[in-house]
């Protein structure tokens, strides 16, 4: 027999996949942790399991707590759908600028939802200043009733990829990971497998895949936060360094546009069946630039963060697509066809 306990016991141990067009393109074995095959759907289910964790054990937050975060949302999925298997309540501060299906799938597992406008972290009303003046304002009234899980500075997330999703990629590798990339929201992701890989083998390349608009691929080249353009992903890049990002021994960066990014995601699903998001997408460009710079012969691993039902309305949708001036596959015109307006049927 093997049975999962509850909820938390069946989050990571997540299949390494192979990815097929990646791989003959560049002659190495390019693959990926299909992190949307967690309960949650996406891997910020292993950062909402290890921040809980570490915050029971410090009794930080007490049995049927409140459990305060901002997030992009699939944090806070992660936190409410944890937090219900592990009796506690979830309030979720998020910018108004996420996927209406994000928005519902939260609504769903149970959190108490607060959309504020879309600012800069230097802002007072960025959404994770309004989670801890929340957490903060719950425990003047009552102190212990809420814990701000912080999932960009409290380096229990990126401690949680140390000890969980590096140790799942090199024992499935068996070793043989010459290289990682993937990008960074709070950077836990990217920060814990490296630490947890080159502790192992310190010659593996450890690479950033970082969405066009965001300020870190810059900096790990040249030392200084600069961004230029923008992206339709959700949940990476940054302007900051946060506390899980900093230190972390990353040896190159990659910026990439959604051009190079979302044809890859329209062709993973078309030609191999996976479905993923944005994110998956920077991700698998990512490893297409590893792949090529380690040279043929090769293992690169990468993440596919989250499932592309979640971004429907914009990753599928052609008009969406079109007037962001990326390329509409010929299947996905098909599958969607734009209704003719009376001025074309005529
Ligand atoms: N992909 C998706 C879809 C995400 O939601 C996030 C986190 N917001 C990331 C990637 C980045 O992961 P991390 O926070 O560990 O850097």
């Amino acid at each position: 027999m093997s049975i999962q306990s509850d909820l938390s016991a069946a989050v990571g141990h997540t299949p390494l996949i192979r990815l097929r067009h990646a791989s003959e393109l560049t002659g190495c074995e390019v693959l990926a942790k299909a992190e949307m095959l967690n309960p949650g759907g996406s891997i910020k289910d292993r950062t909402a399991l290890g921040l809980v964790l570490d915050a029971e054990q410090r009794g930080q937050l007490l049995p049927g707590g409140v459990i305060v975060e901002g997030t992009a949302g699939n944090t806070g999925i992660g936190l409410a759908l944890v937090g219900a298997s592990r009796g506690h309540r979830t309030v979720i501060f998020m910018p108004n600028t996420q996927s209406a299906e994000k928005i519902a799938a939260l609504k769903m597992a149970g959190a108490d939802v607060h959309l504020v406008p879309a600012v800069p972290y230097s802002d007072p009303n960025h959404y994770s200043h309004h989670a801890r003046r929340y957490a903060e304002t719950q425990n003047v009234a009552k102190a212990g009733s809420a814990w701000f899980a912080n999932q960009f500075d409290n380096t229990a997330n990126r401690d949680y990829h140390t000890a969980t999703t590096a140790v799942e990629i090199w024992e499935q590798t068996a070793g043989a990971v010459d290289g990682f990339v993937c990008s960074a929201g709070t950077g836990g992701t990217l920060a814990g497998v490296a630490f947890g890989l080159k502790a192992r083998k310190p010659g593996v390349r450890i690479a950033l895949s970082d969405p066009t608009g965001s300020a870190l691929a810059n900096y790990i080249l040249h030392g200084e936060l600069a961004a230029s353009g923008n992206s339709i992903s959700e949940g990476i890049g940054s302007s900051r360094i946060t506390a899980n990002f900093d230190g972390a021994p990353i040896d190159t960066a990659y910026s990439i546009p959604d051009t190079e990014s979302v044809p890859l995601l329209h062709q993973l699903l078309e030609a191999e069946g996976w479905c993923v998001g944005g994110s998956s997408g920077v991700n698998m460009a990512g490893a297409i630039r590893l792949a090529r710079e380690l040279g043929p012969g090769h293992t690169v691993v990468t993440i596919l963060a989250d499932a592309g039902t979640r971004y429907q309305a914009k990753l599928f949708n052609p008009p969406f697509l079109r007037e962001k001036g990326i390329p509409v596959p010929a299947w996905l015109d098909r599958a969607f066809p734009t209704t003719p307006t009376r001025a074309t049927a005529a």
